[in-house]
């Protein structure tokens, strides 16, 4: 069985830099599978396009039969599944599509994955893998007091986004306790960094500042978030599935919980020195606060304790180095003719 690696949502935020980390730190061949919804980038693997060991397959992960036939085609040694319907705000308005992709895509690739499993010989089996990426949203709501979530904290999702990742955690657990099937599970906190879709908060907030337009919040803009440069997430990604322990669960964050407002006046007056509003204006004055989202969580945080521990990650970035390396990508995208996605 040779070292490859196949890998769905490759063409999304996430998985884009994963390929790309992989790509540039070891010899794995990487499929990629993605059904290149309106959230996905090939841009962001333009450079990979011609490598020899860089394989795109356009395919929805609902679709079992030919999920089934890329098994077959690439025989993956590890697979690593970020594929998803992402955006909190589109999950309320409908859920229809992170129900299909979430819940039942994760159940086509689990029973691709199994059958697939099935078939290989004992050595191989011992090689194989299978990785869900999700999020610390299951984890739900957390009072101020509470402890940041660890690996056993309790399911208590809010939202239709974090529900059917809670589902697909819970799918993915079952198919190892009752098939035996080798998984791993990482969750998440917010992630900001390049080539992110600008309908979440960063990227939303540094290009509506350089277009001079209204920059929205939620609320009072107090709900509170852990954030991770998507770079450090995608390190700890290859850690957890190359040295991850069948069957475990790693939470992954930045150790950076921010108030929504703090992160948007950070990015503010990041931007006043870099790229000033005007003589006596300050982006800051373009904040509005808008009518909260339904269902808004108040906090998450994350415990960090035991990748950091087993698996010897922690993030390279701090909020501070990371939002300037974001803002500058942005500001330059957005001056080479606004092509950031
Ligand atoms: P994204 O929305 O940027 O990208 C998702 C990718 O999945 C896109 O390329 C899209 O085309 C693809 N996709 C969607 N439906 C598909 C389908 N049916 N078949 C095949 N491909 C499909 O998402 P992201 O922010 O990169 O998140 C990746 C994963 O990481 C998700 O599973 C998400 O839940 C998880 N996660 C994200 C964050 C975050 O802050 N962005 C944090 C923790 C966990």
């Amino acid at each position: 069985m040779k070292k490859t690696l196949l890998i769905t949502g490759g063409a999304g935020f996430i998985g884009s830099a994963v390929i790309r980390y992989i790509l540039d730190n070891s010899n794995y061949k990487v499929i990629n599978i993605d059904k290149l919804t309106y959230a996905s980038s090939l841009e962001s693997l333009k450079k990979y396009i011609k490598n020899k060991k860089y394989f795109f397959e356009k395919l929805d992960i609902c679709n079992k039969n030919k999920l089934g036939k890329i098994f077959k085609k690439y025989d993956p040694q590890l697979v690593m599944h970020l594929a998803a319907e992402t955006h909190v705000d589109r999950s309320i308005n409908s859920a229809n599509t992170f129900i299909k992709t979430n819940i039942l895509g994760t159940y086509s690739l689990l029973e691709e994955s199994r059958k697939y499993y099935q078939s290989l010989n004992k050595k191989n089996k011992k090689l194989f893998k299978f990785h869900h990426i999700s999020t610390d949203e299951v984890y739900g709501d957390l009072d101020l007091k509470s402890l940041p979530a660890d690996e056993n904290f309790r399911y208590d999702p809010s939202s239709p986004y974090s529900a059917s990742k809670a589902s697909a955690d819970h799918l993915v657990r079952s198919w190892h306790k009752t098939y035996k099937l080798p998984i791993i599970i990482s969750n998440c906190s917010n992630n900001y960094g390049p080539y992110q879709f600008p309908e979440k908060l960063i990227p939303l907030i540094i290009l509506n500042a350089l277009d001079k337009k209204k920059l929205p919040v939620y609320g009072s803009g107090q709900q509170i978030r852990d954030w991770l440069y998507v770079n450090d997430h995608a390190e700890a990604l290859f850690k957890v599935i190359v040295k991850g322990k069948v069957g475990e669960t790693y939470n992954i964050g930045g150790n950076n919980e921010i108030k929504n407002i703090d992160v948007v006046k950070t990015i503010c007056k990041k931007l006043d020195t870099i790229k000033p509003f005007s003589k006596n204006k300050s982006y800051v004055n373009l904040i509005e606060y808008v009518e909260d989202r339904p269902g808004h969580d108040n906090r998450y945080a994350i415990d960090t304790k035991k990748i950091k521990n087993t698996l010897n990650w922690k993030p390279r970035e701090s909020f501070e180095t990371g939002i300037e390396k974001t803002i500058n990508w942005y500001l330059e995208k957005y001056k080479s003719n606004n092509d950031y996605a």
